[in-house]
């Protein structure tokens, strides 16, 4: 049988009424066998999530505060959901452990886990489903990194014996068995984790929006959803800032070649974005998606008859690297070396910076400038259309804007421009609208 693996975030599964919707979709499709749950999130927006919640124990009880009414919240929160329900379920006894677990210090770790522990046995008993706890089958190496060659093996063997189940999201079992979650929004991995386990034929991964959007949604109005995209594709734009979901989720699912589909739980009827190892349908926007980021500076380096000195280019990014810095982008002129870094990984040692270069590399002149804003035009399509370089160019020109920095990956499917920090959301929504409002 088919094998789809889900996972619900947070404000999917906030309260009873998201509740139903998501055990609707799941039993929409038989295929889909195996759920990955979160913690309950916000219903509203001045809400508090219930990891935040207990993170929020956790601290009071460092303090040697009283935690009683922090946790009696949690209670009611949990409470509510298997009462709106009308399951016959209680999880006081699960309270009682937990809030003395808390009380004797119990790790951040495993505080933080219990959100993702809770909801998951409220959904299992809802749905129907077996429980699988992700501290069974779920593992880190000593170190802290995620240790693929055990958990792939034990979950595997775990999700054989279950047609159907639920497994909590965001954390696993450490060598000496105490509990370590993945960084905040870790359920994504789980569900990739699971995914991969299960050799599903897709990740569904269910939130509240309708996909990825072409653009940031606070600089364009109302921007496209992406429907097809490449992890190619994803990385490049994640990296601009541009995700809707947890970055290490793509590497699980991305090695086994298992697709992505981004859903939203209050839109079941809307396909959402695949996210797919590779594509041959292109879009009529020639462009995937645009994004972009402030807050870069460019160091430009002037020696005369710079191209004829061998190894000139490694002596500047060694000074980097000796300081610890990675370079976004490297141009070059005959004469002329910039290198884009990050001002925030610059401005404690520019001086220095400026000094090791001028003596390493032996320049004319070194100068730093500031403001400066990255935008990213990715698209796999570029490939095959001639002429996208000057159509992002002229867009920009068009309004008048000073274009600081060019850089055309060699993969040919992302152009990289830079700005400055003022001209940023005119610069961008000028290339949104020329692929996007224009096609
Ligand atoms: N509940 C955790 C968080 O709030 C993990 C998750 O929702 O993915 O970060």
């Amino acid at each position: 049988m088919e094998t789809k693996v889900l996972k619900f975030g947070g404000s999917s599964l906030a309260d009873a009424a998201q509740f139903r919707k998501v055990a609707a979709i799941v039993r929409a499709d038989p295929s889909r066998r195996y759920v990955v749950a979160s913690a309950p999130g916000k219903r509203f927006p001045e809400d508090i999530k219930v990891t935040d919640m207990l993170y929020d124990c956790f601290d009071l009880a460092a303090r040697k505060e009283n935690i009683e009414d922090a946790f009696a919240k949690i209670e009611a929160r949990y409470n509510g959901i298997v009462a709106e329900l009308g399951l016959d379920l209680s999880l006081d006894a699960e309270f009682r452990k937990i809030r003395m677990a808390i009380e004797h210090h119990a790790g951040k770790d495993y505080v933080a886990s219990r959100g993702e522990y809770l909801n998951s046995l409220i959904l299992a008993r809802y749905l129907g489903f077996a429980f699988i706890d992700a501290e069974a089958g779920i593992f880190f190496n000593e170190n802290g990194t995620f240790d693929d060659k055990h958990t792939y093996k034990a979950l595997a063997a775990l999700l054989a014996e279950a047609e159907y189940a639920v497994v909590p999201g965001f954390y696993g079992s450490m060598p000496n068995g105490t509990i370590k979650t993945f960084s905040r929004g870790g359920s994504d991995v789980t569900g990739a984790i699971v995914a991969r386990a299960a050799e599903a034929s897709i990740y569904e991964n269910w939130t509240d929006v309708s996909g990825m959007l072409m653009a940031d949604p606070r600089i364009v109005e109302n921007p496209r959803v992406i429907e097809e995209i490449t992890y190619r594709e994803l990385r490049e734009l994640a990296y601009m800032g541009a995700t809707v979901m947890h970055e290490e989720a793509i590497f699980p699912v991305r090695e086994a070649c298992i697709p992505i589909n981004i859903r939203n739980t209050n839109a079941p009827e809307d396909p959402g974005t695949m996210i797919v190892p590779q594509s041959d349908r292109f879009s009529d926007t020639v462009i995937t998606g645009v994004a972009g980021r402030k807050g870069f500076s460019s160091i430009t380096i002037e020696k005369d008859r710079m191209n004829t000195e061998v190894g000139f280019g490694r002596k500047v990014l060694n000074v980097l690297e000796d300081f610890g810095i990675s370079f976004e982008h490297a141009p070059t002129g005959i004469d002329t070396m910039s290198v884009v870094v990050a001002t925030a990984a610059i401005a404690p040692c520019k001086d220095a910076i400026i000094g090791r270069i001028f003596r390493d590399a032996n320049a004319d002149s070194v100068t730093i400038e500031d403001d400066i804003a990255l935008i990213a035009i990715v698209g796999r399509g570029m490939v095959r259309n001639k002429g996208t370089a000057g159509r992002v160019l002229t867009s920009i020109a068009d309004r008048d804007i000073n274009i600081r920095m060019i850089d055309q990956g060699s993969g040919e499917n992302n152009i990289i421009v830079g700005v400055s920090e003022s001209d940023y959301t005119a610069a961008l929504q000028a290339i949104y609208h020329e692929f996007v409002r224009g096609a």
